[in-house]
């Protein structure tokens, strides 16, 4: 792709230069230390701003400095570790990266941020608040949708307002009464993965339910409501007839994307964490979480390494001893890799275990298209974030997910962040992100030939179904991101943007897990690992993981555990 140069995206990124902040009060980290009695003060010189953190002489190496691996770094060095973060790229974020061409602006990667509890959780860790680190505003409508008959319904966050402009848009179908009932699922689902699956490290079943201590009849009733037997599609055509209203509620198991055909009934629960806690947009881009982390990190005394590719680990009886990097060997105690799961294993780990990763047959979720598309004027009929969808999600998600092929007729998701925050572009103009979800990478696909044709279907379908007929002649600025850059660029599975498909109505709920079976010491963060993909989970999963190695440093020493 044409893109800003490593050194732009470092300067934007702020890795060489952060800005100076004001420090945050210097609170004691919220948690004890990894070995209260061998703890001693940092040697290093207190950078301004930062905390004097006391180190616990166990040392973490991070590989990986995605939203997940920066979490991990921030959760592992407020709990006293000694924690040094790797990245291959110039800058940290992974694909919360940003994009500065022209006088316009633009989020590279995730745009849609839910959940912000996380954050605010990541943060208090070290006895800090994320609102001193970034400006939070909620998004309410929280998309408008445009369909292919030329309707439109905006997304509201109060379920009951959403209720009642559902049965304006659909009359005598008991639309909003559906509505109701799906959410009440969905929240009821949210509560069982709160309670199994979410702030614990988990691989399967067996993990997340203690039979001996836990099997009893509310457990049953637990898990019997996860719904095995139904799929994000059949529940939601269970309660909503009206088939726009249906494939718009489809479309937030594109946030795993994967289809709501196959994936699990438990991913509704993604509609109640959306109503409940809102769609927020940091000022400044998404980008300015990446950046509110890395600052954390940093004021927590952690050591940031953009530039550096880790090329295995050092594995000794079993045991994690270190990393290597093209200077050498760097002994390390423990590492949290923020590296696709899959190919930690296959590529990092290596010999038998990585062997049997080859093997297991992990399927990836979707990839995508983004446009980035620096217009001369601003479309007033647009909200923050829009969905203009396909003209029959059956036809679409069979071409993604079964055909594995690019949809003929996509839904298009849009940003268009101006009418928040105008600092994305020059006066009057919108930094308009256009992502349209495609298969993941497969041996036929070559996206230097296929972009040409396809960015005409995606712009024709904004001008058909999104009232942008003049699309063409606003555009200014025009770059763009493909399976094949977003394989290269962030290291992942096929060119997946959302980690590992949910699909499997038991086992698509479960990724790898945080804390290494195979190898002590060893842990994961990020969108292949538990609990999976977007914003929140892998900002969860790198809490997860430095939770559970903090856990073990405490306790048992891993190495000389049989
Ligand atoms: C176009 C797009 C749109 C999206 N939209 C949304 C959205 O609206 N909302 C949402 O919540 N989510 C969205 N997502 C998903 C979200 O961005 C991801 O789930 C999340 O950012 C992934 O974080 P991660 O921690 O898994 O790591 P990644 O961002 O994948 O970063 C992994 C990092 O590891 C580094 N790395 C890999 N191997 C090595 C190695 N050997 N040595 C050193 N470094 C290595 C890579 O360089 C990379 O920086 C979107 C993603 C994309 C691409």
């Amino acid at each position: 792709m044409r893109e800003g140069t490593p050194q732009r995206d470092a300067a934007a990124a702020g890795v060489d230069c952060p800005p100076p902040r004001p420090p945050a009060p210097l609170t004691a980290p919220s948690r004890r230390l990894a070995c209260p009695e061998q703890a001693v003060a940092d040697p290093r010189p207190a950078r301004p701003g930062s905390v004097a953190v006391k180190r616990s002489g166990s040392s973490v190496a991070v590989v990986g400095g995605g939203l997940g691996g920066l979490a991990a770094a921030c959760v592992a060095a407020s709990r006293g570790h000694d924690v040094t973060l790797y990245d291959k790229n110039a800058w940290l974020g992974g694909k919360a990266a940003v994009l500065h061409e022209g006088g316009f602006r633009f989020d590279m990667g995730p745009t849609i941020l839910t959940v912000p509890r996380v954050l605010e959780r990541i943060f208090a860790e070290s006895g800090r608040s994320v609102h001193d680190y970034m400006d939070l505003r909620r998004l309410d409508p929280q998309w408008r949708c445009f369909f292919d008959d030329g309707s439109r319904i905006d997304l509201r966050e109060d379920v009951a307002t959403m209720a009642a402009e559902m049965d304006r848009f659909a009359p005598g179908q008991g639309a909003g009464d559906g509505y109701r009932r799906f959410q009440a699922i969905s929240e009821h689902l949210h509560g069982v993965s709160e309670k199994f699956f979410f702030w614990k490290p988990v691989q399967d079943l067996f993990d997340t339910i203690n039979i001996r201590e836990n099997m009893n009849p509310g457990t049953l009733k637990d898990v019997l409501s996860l719904r095995m037997h139904a799929s994000v599609a059949s529940t939601i055509r269970g309660k909503v007839k009206d088939a726009r209203l249906a494939q718009m509620l489809d479309h937030f198991v594109q946030y795993v994307g994967s289809s709501p055909y196959g994936a699990p009934a438990v991913l509704c629960a993604i509609a109640h964490m959306q109503a409940a806690e809102g769609v927020w947009y940091p000022m400044g881009g998404t980008r300015a979480v990446a950046e509110g982390l890395m600052r954390l990190a940093q004021d927590l005394g952690a050591t940031l390494k953009p530039d550096h590719e880790v090329e295995g680990l050092a594995i000794e009886k079993g045991a994690v001893t270190g990393l290597r990097t093209r200077s050498g060997l760097v002994p390390y105690d423990r590492v949290i890799s923020n590296m696709d799961a899959v190919r930690t294993y296959r590529e990092l780990v290596g010999g038998e275990v990585g062997r049997s990763y080859e093997k297991k047959s992990f399927e990836p979720a979707c990839s995508g298209v983004v446009l980035y598309l620096g217009l001369n004027k601003r479309y007033d009929h647009l909200a923050h974030h829009d969905f203009v969808f396909s003209r029959d999600p059956e036809e679409e998600f069979d071409a993604i997910y079964r055909r594995g092929e690019p949809a003929p007729d996509p839904t298009a998701y849009l940003a268009a962040p101006s009418v928040t925050d105008p600092s994305v572009a020059p006066e009057g103009g919108e930094a308009l992100y256009v992502l349209v979800h495609t298969p993941y990478l497969r041996p036929h696909h070559d996206w230097s030939t296929m972009l040409p044709a396809y960015r005409q279907v995606i712009l024709d379908k904004l001008k058909r179904t999104a009232g942008m007929e003049d699309i063409e002649e606003r555009i200014v600025v025009e770059r763009h991101l493909t399976p094949a850059d977003i394989h290269s660029r962030y290291k992942v599975l096929n060119g997946a943007i959302y980690g590992l498909a949910s699909h499997g109505r038991i086992m698509g709920a479960f990724k790898p897990g945080n804390r290494s079976r195979e190898v002590r010491g060893l842990y994961l963060a990020g969108g292949a690992a538990h609990p999976g993909p977007g914003m929140p989970m892998v900002m969860m999963s790198g809490w997860i993981a430095a939770d559970t190695l903090d856990r073990d440093a405490r306790g048992e020493d891993l190495r000389t555990a049989s």
